[in-house]
């Protein structure tokens, strides 16, 4: 059973090949034209989609050794994300299905973070709760099977990753900023400065109040204090989200009574976290898992893995479909 999935939710354009649930090619073209504008700009990443799609599925399909003609799907992400992008995803798989008449597999991007933990053996058993911290979303799923997850609590306003963005934009960092604040606070101390905690009901979380906190301090602070602590900086911003995140996720293990846990989604690429995660884990006798680096930020594979699991499922779409901005599962 062979698969050609698409992402092209945000400013990843992405393709990959999953053969039998496996994964053989994840071909990633990150659009660098945004970090000249500070963030996304979304007319710029459909046109940068558009140059993108066929070179990226080019590659896709020549590094997995197959040919086209003997897929037997097309999957692609059809929500949530900007409009513009999932548009050119979208219209291109459905051509290809069109063209070559061949099923459709509509994937939700979320499920696919959450499902990024399946690709690698050995995969989790269900069920088990995932941390998806992502640029857009903040949440905790139980995941009773592959196609049946569950939100337990999620973010009221900021992401995980935009806390980790905007709060490195006011150190004066470039976007997106998450993987420079992963770098500088490896060199850094945690606890150099305390930061606001919001606290919020339940299983919930809110960044927001984190943003607000590191500006009022900042702008107490002498110029250039930013750049002279940048290491501090970050390693005491990144504790501050990481331990919200992590307080969180111990509570849903108390009321869910689950010990299997994963993490998924760009910020689960941050060491620090990935790091913490585990130590608590073997700390609380949990059984955790991380996806590799290239499964964790935007990328193809973790589509086409969920498409797997809807193809065996005969969830299809037929070429009516359209792309959503907002979805909930
Ligand atoms: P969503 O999945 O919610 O629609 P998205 O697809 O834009 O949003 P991802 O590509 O999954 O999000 O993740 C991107 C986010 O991950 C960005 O905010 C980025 O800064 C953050 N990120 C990536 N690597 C790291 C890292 N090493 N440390 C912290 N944050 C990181
Ligand atoms: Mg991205
Ligand atoms: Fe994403």
């Amino acid at each position: 059973l062979s698969i050609l999935a698409i992402e092209s939710s945000c400013d990843e354009t992405s393709a990959a090949v999953c053969v039998d649930g496996k994964i053989l090619s994840n071909i990633i073209a990150t659009q660098a034209i945004h970090a000249e504008y500070g963030g996304v700009v979304p007319e710029l990443a459909s046109r940068a989609h558009i140059q993108n799609i066929v070179p990226v599925v080019d590659t896709a399909i020549k590094k997995a050794n197959i040919s086209l003609a003997n897929v037997n799907a097309i999957a692609f992400t059809q929500a949530p994300g900007l409009l513009g992008s999932l548009l050119v995803g979208t219209q291109f798989a459905k051509s290809i299905a069109l063209a070559l008449a061949k099923p459709l597999i509509a994937v939700h991007h979320m499920q696919a973070h959450v499902l990024a933990n399946l690709i690698i053996e050995p995969a989790p058993q269900f069920p088990f709760l995932c941390l998806t911290v992502s640029g857009g979303h903040t949440q905790i799923v139980l995941a009773h099977s592959p196609l049946n997850l569950e939100v337990l609590g999620e973010t009221i306003d900021d992401a995980a990753g935009e806390a980790f963005d905007k709060t490195a934009k006011l150190l004066g960092l470039p976007y997106p900023g998450g993987p420079l604040v992963d770098k500088y606070a490896q060199s850094g101390n945690p606890h150099a400065f305390k930061f606001a905690q919001s606290q919020v009901p339940e299983l919930n979380f809110s960044f927001s109040g984190l943003k607000t906190s590191v500006l009022y301090f900042l702008q107490k602070q002498p110029p250039n204090f930013a750049a002279a602590h940048m290491n501090d900086l970050c390693a005491s911003i990144q504790y501050t989200i990481i331990t919200m995140l992590l307080h969180k996720l111990q509570l849903a293990v108390k009321q869910t009574g689950v010990k299997r846990l994963c993490i998924a989604g760009g910020v689960s690429a941050n060491k620090g976290l990935r790091h913490a995660f585990e130590t608590l884990g073997k700390e609380k006798g949990w059984e955790t898992f991380i996806p590799p680096f290239e499964y964790c930020t935007d990328n193809a594979a973790m589509i086409a893995i969920t498409a797997y699991y809807k193809y065996r499922a005969n969830q299809f779409s037929d070429l009516s479909i359209s792309p959503s901005a907002r979805a909930s599962w």
